[in-house]
């Protein structure tokens, strides 16, 4: 009869593998990650952290469970990587608002190139830039957990529900309800351009609580009503100049029906 190995001990049940990964964007998603010290010590707890190359030397690049990637592809190098993790993870999750929007870098879409040529890096050759795109534009995204950047204990209650085997769910709810749920005075009462009403929640309306109006930066809502937004906003004597260019600063891509509202570039 064989022996079981250590028999008092119970089996620790075998963490996810996951991988967190940056293509272009600022980092400051991958830092809302590691800037909550307790979180970062709770998430090497919950999963297998295989590869995070930001702050680790030594990374697998394959057969995850879960990968986590920040970033908007704007280049080919990121399309190749984009492709590249899809291919070696049963789950990809878009990392912020650059992942799932494009975000700020891909305001150039909506621009001239001689309003941004001066910022181009002219030493790096071997970058070989693509027309900016949300990583969905490229491969099948399972989840996304938006804002610019992610809010730090959304990032931690994602992989808490992901180790437990629970669906990580975000809401669908716009900004307005957290804010009224402050007890925020309404900031478009008082005449300011607040993108509340059509964007998603889940930040607790961080931006209002301070006295800042909303910029859209978790996204559109899946049912907001971009038409009234515009409508209510140029009752509050905002030109379609303004309207279109706050819309687009965070959400632009996402929200194509912009260019014929407002009649394209420029
Ligand atoms: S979403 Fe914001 S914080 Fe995250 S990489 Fe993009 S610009 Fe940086
Ligand atoms: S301040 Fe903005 S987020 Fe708050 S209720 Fe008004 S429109 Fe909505
Ligand atoms: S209030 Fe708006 S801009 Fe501020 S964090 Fe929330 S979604 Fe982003």
């Amino acid at each position: 009869m064989s022996r079981a190995k250590n028999p008092g001990k119970p089996r620790q049940p075998k963490k996810l593998r996951v991988g967190i990964y940056g293509i272009t964007g600022c980092a400051g998603c991958q830092l809302s990650i590691i800037f909550n010290e307790d979180d970062i010590l709770d998430l090497l707890d919950l999963v297998d952290l295989q590869a995070f190359p930001f702050i680790k030397e030594v990374n697998a690049d394959q057969h995850f469970d879960w990968v986590i990637v920040e970033g908007l592809v704007a280049s080919e190098q990121d399309l190749a990587t984009v492709k590249k993790l899809r291919r070696n993870a049963k789950y990809l999750v878009s990392l912020g608002a650059c992942a799932a929007t494009g975000c700020v870098p891909a305001y150039r879409q909506f621009t001239l190139k001689e309003n941004y040529e001066h910022l181009l890096y002219r030493k790096q050759k071997r970058l070989k830039d693509v027309e900016p795109t949300p990583i969905d534009a490229h491969v099948k995204v399972d989840y996304y957990i938006p804002g610019c950047p992610p809010d730090k204990k959304e990032i931690l209650g994602f992989f808490t529900a992901i180790a437990r085997g629970i669906e990580p769910r975000g809401t669908d709810n716009p900004v307005c309800v957290e804010c009224r749920k402050n007890g925020n005075a309404c900031l478009l009462d008082q005449g300011k351009p607040c993108l509340g009403p059509i964007t998603a929640g889940g930040c607790h309306a961080v931006c209002i609580n301070g006295g800042l109006e909303c910029w859209g930066c978790r996204g559109p809502t899946k049912d907001m009503n971009l038409n009234l937004m515009i409508d209510i906003l140029r009752k509050k004597g905002f030109d379609d100049r303004f309207i279109r260019d706050r819309m687009r600063t965070f959400a632009g891509l996402k929200l194509p029906t912009l260019n014929r509202i407002f009649h394209g570039k420029g």
